[in-house]
């Protein structure tokens, strides 16, 4: 999963990076309006945290802008418990909201549940054969035994688990794998489907030659 975040207090942005990091996601940042929405409107994210006072074009300009083109679920940070916000933000075309300050832990939770939304998995638990993904824990059994998987080998199985019955490319994975500050290397998604398969069965990650992988 890939995520942007677009956030002008630098100290708030570099802890957001680091605990979404830490949880798997390639995340890419914005300290301003206007890089915020043409990195928006450039990539496809899976979700965007967004700051509603922004320098440059603020947090609703934003969105009114991106939603003319893009669907792409957005979390909104609003600064004032006021209602007044509230209602503006899911009026604009916001998935959520949050009120700062804010818990990491509620933060992480509430973009699981936006993602999972805009996958239309309503419950956050996915079984495929005798492996049972639970999105929400983010835990994995096989055959009701644990399965200890690092943050970037669940976060791409989930991937496929939400495409699943459709060939994901490379270039997908790239996409939704790596952010902007990291280099990528070409072989690192081989290693991370060769773990899954040592960890789920060899057959779980169907390859697609010249396409990409698969799980049936
Ligand atoms: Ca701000």
């Amino acid at each position: 999963m890939r995520l942007l975040v677009v956030e002008d207090e630098p100290d708030l942005l570099t802890g957001l990076l680091r605990a979404l990091r830490k949880d798997g996601y390639a995340v890419d940042s914005a300290a301003d309006g206007e890089e915020g929405l043409h990195k928006a409107l450039s990539t496809d994210y899976d979700a965007i945290v967004l700051d509603v006072m922004l320098p440059l074009l603020d947090g609703w300009e934003l969105l009114a802008r991106l939603r003319k083109k893009k669907s792409t679920p957005v979390l909104m940070l609003t600064a004032r418990d006021r209602s007044a916000d509230r209602v503006r933000g899911l009026d604009s075309g916001a998935d959520d909201y949050l009120v700062k300050p804010f818990d990491l832990p509620e933060l992480r939770a509430r973009l699981r549940a936006l993602i999972r939304r805009s996958a239309q998995q309503a419950r956050p638990v996915v079984q495929i054969g005798d492996v049972c993904i639970d999105t929400a824990a983010r835990t994995v059994t096989r055959a009701g035994a644990p399965v200890f998987l690092t943050a970037r080998e669940f976060v791409m199985l989930e991937y496929l688990a939400r495409h699943q019955g459709e060939v994901v490319t490379r270039t997908d994975l790239y996409e939704h794998l790596f952010d902007e500050s990291e280099e990528t290397q070409s072989n690192l998604l081989d290693v991370h489907v060769f773990n899954l398969r040592k960890k789920l069965g060899t057959e779980f990650i169907v390859t697609r030659r010249g396409h990409g992988y698969c799980i049936e």
